[in-house]
């Protein structure tokens, strides 16, 4: 059956100073989908998550969300909406114990998990509350990065290379909390290096190269696809 469409990009543009980096994205992802953004380094996957979160400054097109037109809007009011971003920095600041990074996101909309539903996904992280933020693990970090957003109400979850630098151990438990957020109702954008990664928690992937949206392959079909997407990655 077709999902409900929740976020809908067209056209969408965007520009760092002068430099135009985004030339026309275009996408689409249902409500309950985990969509992956693949593409090479430099290719515009994290200038589209900011984009789309209204964090570029200067930017064109349209970004539909929930019915909504955001492409004017200030990433406070995007945040008001429902989506949330955890960049690929994660955002954890190292004065501010475990407990304090997790309640420092405003409750932006009704239906945040409370901090007690966070623990119940997380466990370590509440074995770790009063620890600094940054002397967790780096997937530990991740999954703070992750719950916290949860708190606030979003259901659209803009993820950025959850599993840069972490162990295959812990990639797996970052692959099981997105698939257990899928579960939960979440909707997922996920932008990947590793699409052998993607390919354990996404239902579909766009590949972007050089600011547009070149591809798109259902994850049913991607080792169906494999030559041509070694050849998008250059891998
Ligand atoms: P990566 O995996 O390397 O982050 P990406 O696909 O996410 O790749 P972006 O980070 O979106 O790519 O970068 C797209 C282009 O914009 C690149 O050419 C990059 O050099 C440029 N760029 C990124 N951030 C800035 C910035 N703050 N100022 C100027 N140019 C930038």
């Amino acid at each position: 059956a077709a999902t409900k469409s929740l976020l809908q990009v067209r056209e969408l543009e965007a520009w760092y100073g002068e430099s135009h980096v985004l030339h026309g994205i275009d996408l689409e992802v249902g409500e309950g989908e985990v969509v992956t953004l693949l593409g090479r380094n430099g290719a515009g996957k994290t200038t589209t998550l900011k984009s789309m979160m209204g964090v570029i400054g200067k930017r064109k097109g349209s970004v539909s969300f929930a019915g909504e037109e955001t492409i004017q809007l200030p990433s406070r009011a995007i945040a008001r909406l429902g989506i949330g971003y955890v960049p690929e920095e994660r955002g954890i600041f190292s004065s501010l114990s475990v407990e304090e990074n997790l309640m420092l996101p405003p409750q932006v909309k009704p239906g945040g998990l409370s901090v007690q539903q966070i623990f119940e996904l997380f466990p370590n992280i509440k074995e770790r509350l009063s620890s600094q933020g940054t002397k967790l693990s780096g997937g530990e970090q991740q999954m703070l990065a992750i719950g916290r957003i949860l708190r606030t109400g979003a259901n659209l979850l803009l993820l950025d290379e959850p599993t840069e630098g972490l162990a295959p151990v812990i990639i797996d438990q970052i692959g099981a909390t997105i698939r257990m957020l899928k579960s939960r109702g979440f909707t997922i954008v996920l932008v990947e290096q590793n699409f052998r990664f993607a390919q354990t928690v996404a239902d579909r992937h766009y590949v972007v190269e050089q600011g547009r949206v070149i591809d798109m392959i259902a994850n049913a079909e991607l080792d169906a696809n494999i030559d041509k997407l070694h050849r998008y990655l250059g891998v």
